[in-house]
């Protein structure tokens, strides 16, 4: 078995029944991206672009900037999706030298894209260093804490004044569905995004009203709820409707027992670290869709993520 799945994690992932899901990783800097691409990743699904500011006083300039996502982008060649989100700071991730305000609820408050659109000054180098760093590869890049359109929207136009002022063409721009209100809302942000990330780690902490790192709740947040499980669906059929691919790239795509139920909901992508590359080529090998679609109307009519784990590993019995 480890050799065949070796063997599989070399090639393009197919589903049993020869549908194309990608397999991609979630990488904060170049040497991820090379460890994952040995690992059998098609590309990157998540550059943690957070990384590249963390753990020092001041904020990275455009020129460092530029040059960490060139690295990656020639790592990955002009083939491979290279998706990038921007910067994700605020709630859990605080910026030493970006002053956020204190608040009483930080992971509902300044977060994400939002420190972004706070901060146009800090934005904007961000988008120049993208475009003139990663601009000549497969670039994506992709909102973090979107809640819906206007965000988008607000977003797209600085891109594309940046794009404009260095004259290139505006990569694609997606958002992540990581927050209840845009996965409810996925019809309306599937008009105007070029592709949805579910962050189930945060979908699940929004749907849940259960703080995503609570040692007391850890059991109980769980991303395999049918609550959440029906918003990703949502957010797949909102993404087929438009054309639009839709990924995970949250942790749950890693676990070998949601695979099935994220593809019978219509997912094609799935992002997850270097090492769960292998296994997660060698479950994708095992599934049909078809399969794998009445599956997951099965577990949309179940009420809670026990019983949906419980029908998932009666399911994982029977496709080893
Ligand atoms: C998520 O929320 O699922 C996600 C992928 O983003 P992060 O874990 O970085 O918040
Ligand atoms: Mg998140």
């Amino acid at each position: 078995r480890q050799a065949s799945m070796q063997a599989a994690a070399a090639r393009p992932a197919h589903s049993r029944c020869g549908a194309r899901i990608l397999v991609v990783a979630n990488v904060r800097h170049a040497g991820d991206a090379r460890e994952a691409l040995a690992a059998g990743a098609e590309g990157v699904g998540l550059l943690r672009s957070e990384f590249l500011f963390d753990a020092r006083d001041s904020a990275p300039d455009e020129a460092e900037q530029a040059a960490a996502y060139a690295e990656v982008a020639e790592a990955l060649g002009p083939q491979r999706p290279l998706v990038i989100r921007t910067l994700d700071v605020g709630g859990d991730k605080p910026l030493p030298y970006l002053p956020l305000p204190r608040e009483d609820n930080p992971f509902l408050g300044l977060r994400g894209i939002r420190v972004s659109l706070a901060h146009p000054e800090l934005f904007r180098v961000q988008l120049r260093a993208l475009l003139r760093g990663a601009g000549q590869g497969d670039l994506h890049l992709m909102l973090p804490m979107v809640a819906g359109v206007e965000e988008l929207r607000e977003a797209r136009t600085l891109l594309q004044r940046e794009a404009d002022a260095l004259g290139v063409a505006a990569p694609k721009l997606g958002v992540m569905i990581e927050v209840p209100s845009a996965a409810l809302t996925a019809d309306a942000l599937a008009a105007e995004a070029d592709f949805f990330s579910i962050g189930s780690n945060d979908l699940t902490q929004y749907t849940l009203a259960m703080d995503r790192g609570h040692a007391r709740l850890a059991a109980q947040a769980d991303a395999l709820h049918p609550a959440v499980l029906r918003l990703v669906g949502m957010t797949a059929e909102a993404g087929s409707r438009h054309g639009r691919w839709v990924g995970v790239c949250g942790a749950i795509a890693a676990d070998p027992l949601a695979v099935p139920a994220l593809l019978g909901l219509g997912v094609t992508e799935l992002s997850v670290p270097a090492p769960a590359v292998a296994a997660t080529k060698a479950t994708v090998a095992a599934q049909s869709l078809e399969d794998c679609r009445a599956l997951a109307a099965e577990l949309l009519r179940l009420g809670t993520a026990a019983e949906v784990r419980a029908r998932l590993a009666d399911w994982e019995a029977a496709h080893a």
